[in-house]
């Protein structure tokens, strides 16, 4: 257990395979050492990360109207009421195989550097070795149908993870907007669909992310789940009023739970204001961090950065800056104990709950 003495991280989420998915990315390799985006396997290393939630998003399709260079991961499809369209469930099916896809040519590429993980032993070997952990996420169930059927075989690919909606519904649930600021209590509960697909993840195995979720969803899953809950990267309301946020009773019940919360890296859902300004002091993601354990408990606390999906701060910058977060949370008081707790030890209880 040499290399876990390292306290390597888990981290909670990123959208680092979006830049190799998605249409119209900068180019980029996730082997060599770049400044463009968040992580790639060089900087990993540099910052200590372990592993991580690796995220497989559904960017709505292109619009004829709109410049590419815009990039389609900030195409968000806007209705006029302010609520996302949803997308199509063959386009969702198709973008999800492809980043599944890549991420397994990634690995292949990779020569043992990034190994897909599908059990907590193999996170743990992962560490050891010395290769970057990855767990397949979804970020919304639109890749699966209502009926559920491709749900066993997506678990067989390595799925381990699914947010029920992101910002936008669908035949699961609904996401809260992303305005800046606003309550996460708005729309209703799960769907009869949704309801099933919480009970087949619990079946299954697959950790149920409420990152995203709106508030009427996030307590029908609380009655219904059999597991641990898990905001996987959200930050705590009563700091930052962003509906992507958890409020104080969201907070409780996760931690009644066994739950775990990964804190956002992004500045809007850290700042009272919600502005998105990346000079934003580090100050900012400490108190979030200390918020939720003083309010829950540490062992409730861990790390979801977001990386190459946000605005985040300038004092971290990329994932060489994780060390510089783990400073400043033990200054501000979190002991060495706390500390592994939130780099790895909490979402390795959480995962140890969750999967089968
Ligand atoms: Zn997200």
């Amino acid at each position: 257990m040499k290399s876990l003495n390292k306290r390597p991280i888990l981290d909670g989420h990123n959208d680092t395979l979006q830049a190799f998915y998605l249409p119209n990315q900068t180019q980029r390799s996730f082997f060599e050492r770049t400044d463009t985006g968040h992580i790639d396997l060089p900087r990993a290393k540099l910052g200590g990360l372990g592993g991580g939630f690796f995220s497989i998003f559904i960017a709505a399709p292109l619009p004829a109207n709109m410049d590419p260079g815009e990039g389609i991961g900030k195409n968000h499809q806007v209705n006029t009421d302010g609520v996302m369209k949803p997308v199509e469930f063959s386009y969702a099916h198709e973008m999800t195989n492809r980043g599944i896809e890549t991420l397994f040519d990634l690995e292949a590429e990779s020569e043992g550097g990034l190994k897909v993980v599908r059990t907590v032993k193999e996170v743990q070997s992962a560490f050891e070795e010395d290769r970057l952990a990855a767990i397949i996420h979804f970020e919304g169930a639109e890749a699966i149908e209502p009926t559920l059927d491709s749900l066993d075989g997506f678990y067989a690919k390595g799925l381990r993870s699914i947010g029920i909606a992101w910002s936008r519904p669908n035949v699961f649930g609904y996401g809260v907007d992303l305005r800046i600021q606003g309550t996460p209590d708005q729309g209703p509960g799960l769907t009869q669909a949704g309801k099933e697909l919480v009970k087949a993840c619990n079946r299954l195995g697959i950790l149920i992310d409420l990152s995203h979720l709106n508030e009427k969803g996030f307590w029908d899953v609380e009655k219904i789940s059999l597991s641990p809950l898990v905001a996987t990267h959200s930050c705590v309301h009563a700091l930052s009023p962003s509906p992507r946020n958890l409020t104080d009773r969201q907070l409780d019940a996760i931690g009644a739970s066994g739950g775990v919360v990964g804190i956002n890296f992004c500045v809007r859902f850290l700042r009272r204001d919600g502005e998105e300004i990346p000079e934003t002091p580090l100050s900012e993601l400490v108190r979030h961090f200390r918020y939720v354990a003083e309010r829950i408990g540490v062992d409730h606390v861990a790390i979801g950065s977001d990386f190459d999906g946000a605005t985040i701060l300038n004092e971290i910058g990329d994932v060489t800056g994780l060390p510089k977060l783990m400073e400043s949370l033990h200054h501000s008081g979190f002991d060495e104990e706390a500390l592994t707790g939130i780099s790895f030890k909490n979402w390795f209880r959480v995962l140890s709950a969750t999967w089968k």
